[in-house]
């Protein structure tokens, strides 16, 4: 069997054990600790939040967004329907419900004109969203000038689930600071990894500190545990922010070397017609490309399509995956409703994520190409 190649992998630079040695060594080995605070230090810093609260996954980040925004039983959330199920499944844990928007093709995220279409129909039938939830997926930034501005003029708060995007930036603003409040994650295959966790920034002061108050069980300040509230455990390990620290070291190379995956495989197939790639579609764009991604059209492939291409590396050992499956269609979101115009129906049904791990090298980089090339040029 030849060396499985990941879709996107852990990739450690080397400083994170020391962070968790030091835990050990003075037994911070607690949901609270210098390395919490440290990791935040470094997220605030980097994206230029304010404030950060280092969390146990980016879906409780999400969770805790809308709780702050006061989303209850009943509600109406606005979210991207193409993207991770993580992003909708908090509306639902609330009593909530999602209104599902489509994606345009240059970016492939939010639809704002389907989203102002949403906004008004919704209103219209006499429910005003209580959010909007725009996604940034593969690391793409939004239109998200558009989306404030529509966002602005009816007055809804917007949480970014920036979870595949950090160190994206929209006019060198980083995704995550342009709403109320911004998501992100560390799970085991994001651009950078915790093993699992996230975080919830912003620049609102009293957001976070009660981010932090709901996070640890909702304890009221007092000698014996005192609840006016109801809590959540969602606070990050001191251990595990110890990868996040060193992690943060790595995570601007991080950054150019799924760049430069990209940049190789756009190269390359670039000769090939009917492969197309999700690429920054303006100056303002700055994408992380945590994952590269094409559409394949088997009616310029010469009938070659998405699945031939993720079988043929399926048989090599290479692990490809097809875009995400929209909300909409899946069977526990389907009864929603949902604003758009079959956009991310077509991308789910034609899109492929190649390989993008920050840790490839050159050899598997070129096997990976030989395999598309093999079966895209056979006779
Ligand atoms: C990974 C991801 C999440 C969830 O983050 P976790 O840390 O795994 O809970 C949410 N939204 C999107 C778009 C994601 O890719």
């Amino acid at each position: 069997m030849k060396k499985k190649i990941w879709l996107s992998s852990p990739h450690m630079g080397g400083t994170e054990i020391n962070y968790v040695k030091e835990a050990f060594d003075t037994n911070w080995i607690a949901p609270l600790g210098p390395n919490v605070d440290g990791f935040e230090e470094s997220l605030e810093n980097y994206t230029g939040a304010v404030h950060a609260a280092a969390l146990s996954s980016g879906t409780a980040a999400i969770h805790l967004a809308l709780i702050l925004l006061g989303v209850k039983p009943g509600d109406e959330v606005i979210a991207s329907s193409f993207t991770f199920s993580a992003t909708v499944n908090p509306i639902i844990y609330l009593g909530a419900r999602p209104i599902l928007i489509d994606s345009e093709t240059d970016t492939w995220n939010m639809c704002p004109e389907m989203l102002e279409k949403a906004i008004k129909d919704r209103i219209s039938k006499g429910k005003k969203p209580k959010a909007i939830i725009p996604v940034y997926l593969y690391g793409m930034p939004a239109k998200i000038d558009e989306i404030m501005e529509i966002a602005g003029r009816y007055e809804i708060p917007v949480v970014e689930d920036a979870a595949e995007s950090l160190g994206s930036t929209f006019n060198g603003k980083a995704m995550g600071t342009f709403g109320i409040m911004g998501v992100l994650s560390f799970n085991g295959n994001k651009i950078i990894t915790t093993s699992g966790g996230g975080a919830l920034i912003s620049d609102n002061e009293e957001l976070i500190k009660r981010s932090r108050f709901l996070a640890t069980q909702a304890l009221d300040e007092a000698p014996h545990y005192q609840h006016s509230e109801i809590g959540y455990n969602y606070r990050m390990s001191n251990v595990v922010a110890g990868i996040g620290r060193g992690q943060m070291e790595v995570l601007d190379q991080h950054i150019a070397l799924h760049r430069a995956n990209f940049e190789f495989y756009s190269k390359h197939l670039a000769e090939f017609e009917g492969i197309s790639f999700l690429k920054e579609p303006g100056e303002a764009y700055f994408s992380n490309h945590w994952l590269s991604c094409i559409t394949v059209d088997p009616d310029r492939t010469g009938g070659v399509t998405r699945d031939d291409i993720r079988l043929a590396l399926a048989a090599e050992n290479i692990e490809a995956r097809p875009l995400w499956k929209p909300m909409h269609l899946q069977p526990v979101f389907k009864d929603h409703p949902f604003y758009g115009d079959g956009t991310s129906e077509k991308l789910f049904e034609s899109g492929l994520c190649l390989p993008s791990g920050s840790n490839m090298n050159d050899e598997d980089r070129h096997r990976i190409l030989q395999t598309i090339i093999n079966i895209l040029t056979l006779p």
